[in-house]
């Protein structure tokens, strides 16, 4: 059984996300969504709370996705969960230069695990978690961007219903 982890703050999950992790589940039996917890990062969302969000996003798929919470790098959790790749999202080419630069430290760290990057449908490659927290911010229309549930959540965390 093939199994990839995707990693990712997903503070909170997009269309985007969604769109890559059912991508990578054409290739990959089981996808392991990673929400990593980054005390040096400020989230809007609590990890708990980013986990119903995904688990509810994905239910059509859940079948074939675990999600998990960790603090740990990206490579270690991976091997810990006995899976083989990482999976990682393309917008545009200014993920590249970050992304090119993970894949090679985690090259470094963890030589038998690979990175997989799959490039998203055209409609989501300027969408980003930050640009849908902005929007929400100034209760903009959110439709076109995330899951039902997601919008739902964000009003609330601001205070918008
Ligand atoms: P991180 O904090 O690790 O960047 P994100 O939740 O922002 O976490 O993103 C996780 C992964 O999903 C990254 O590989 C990112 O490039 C990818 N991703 C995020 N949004 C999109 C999108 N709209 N289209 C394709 N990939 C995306």
């Amino acid at each position: 059984m093939k199994v990839a982890v995707y990693p990712g703050s997903f503070d909170p999950i997009t269309f985007g996300h969604m769109d890559i992790a059912k991508r990578a589940l054409k290739v990959f039996d089981r996808l392991i969504i990673v929400i990593s917890v980054n005390p040096n990062k400020h989230t809007l969302f609590t990890p708990e709370e980013r986990v119903e969000m995904v688990k509810v996003a994905l239910h059509d798929v859940m079948d074939h996705i675990e999600v998990v919470i960790s603090n740990d790098l990206s490579v270690n959790t991976t091997r810990k969960l006995g899976a083989t790749h990482i999976i990682r999202g393309l917008r545009a080419v200014t993920d590249f230069e970050y992304e090119f630069q993970m894949t090679h430290a985690n090259r470094v760290l963890e030589s038998s695990i690979d990175s997989i990057f799959f490039m998203t449908d055209n409609r989501y490659s300027f969408l980003s978690s930050a640009t849908v927290k902005e929007i929400a911010r100034f209760k903009g229309e959110l439709k076109t961007f995330v899951p039902e549930i997601v919008e739902q959540k964000l009003k609330e965390k601001l205070g918008h219903l």
